[in-house]
């Protein structure tokens, strides 16, 4: 009976152990790094829904369209697994982009900011954020290829991939984007198929929104391979 390949020994085939941990209730049962569980006390011990749902799925590599209400605590769902990826592959400042993460408004882009400084501050890694309107697209660019971790508006990150000389994402690990039902709405869908076309192909892509509109399924069947998908309705 032929052994399963490494990649599988932590994906599909370790049901057993993926079983483990879709029981889990609190933050400090996942198999997360000490610098994460740290980084979440004392905010964030029990896991909301869609957070206990999607966690065990992401973390161990899978795809995942996931969808619940606001304010259901989807941002975590997908920070953890972006640090965690990064953290395990030992990334740092000389390896570059390790992961984007797509909002389809600075304000928004700007508080996933602030939940990465809080959640990841024991970590070395590093991370920009890249909305327009900020004056300081010149120095972002000389910036922007020594960020591991970058929070984005669709068109500034567009704007790097067009301008900024050397912009490198060639080694990207994971894809997030967030409120993707918005980002279509919002009639981002020609650059988003511009950004990825130009992202590697082999790579984690988690999709979270509100909502799993049929748009949103589309573009799962752009970039999504064999996802899971994820829906948590409030029962109350
Ligand atoms: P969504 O993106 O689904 O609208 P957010 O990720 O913005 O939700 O989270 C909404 C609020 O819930 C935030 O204030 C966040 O700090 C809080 N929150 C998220 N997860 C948890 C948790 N596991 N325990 C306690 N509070 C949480
Ligand atoms: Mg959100």
């Amino acid at each position: 009976f032929p052994h399963p390949p490494a990649d599988a020994a932590v994906g599909r085939t370790a049901d057993g152990e993926f079983s483990t941990y879709a029981g889990c209730k609190w933050f400090r049962q996942l198999p997360l790094s000490q610098k994460t569980k740290d980084g979440l006390k004392p905010k964030y011990v029990e896991m909301s829904d869609i957070q206990r749902a999607s966690l065990p799925h992401s973390l161990c590599g899978r795809d995942v369209l996931g969808a619940a209400k606001t304010g259901s605590g989807k941002t975590l769902a997908f920070i953890i697994p972006v640090i965690e990826k990064l953290y395990r592959l030992r990334w740092g400042v000389h390896d570059g982009v390790g992961s984007i993460i797509i909002s389809p408004t600075k304000e928004l882009a700007g508080q996933l900011f602030q939940e990465l400084r809080t959640v990841g501050k024991h970590h070395t890694l590093s991370a920009g954020l890249l909305i327009g309107g900020r004056k300081d697209v010149e120095t972002e660019k000389e910036r922007v290829n020594s960020m591991n971790i970058l929070i984005c508006t669709p068109g500034r990150l567009l704007q790097h991939m067009d301008e900024t000389p050397n912009f490198d994402c060639s080694q990207l690990q994971v894809l997030v984007l967030d409120e993707a039902d918005r980002i279509l709405d919002a009639g981002f869908r020609k650059e988003l198929d511009a950004i990825i076309s130009q992202l590697p192909k082999k790579r984690q892509t988690l999709l979270f929104s509100a909502t799993q509109t049929k748009s949103v399924k589309d573009l799962a069947r752009l970039s999504l391979k064999d996802p899971e998908y994820i829906s948590v309705h409030a029962e109350s």
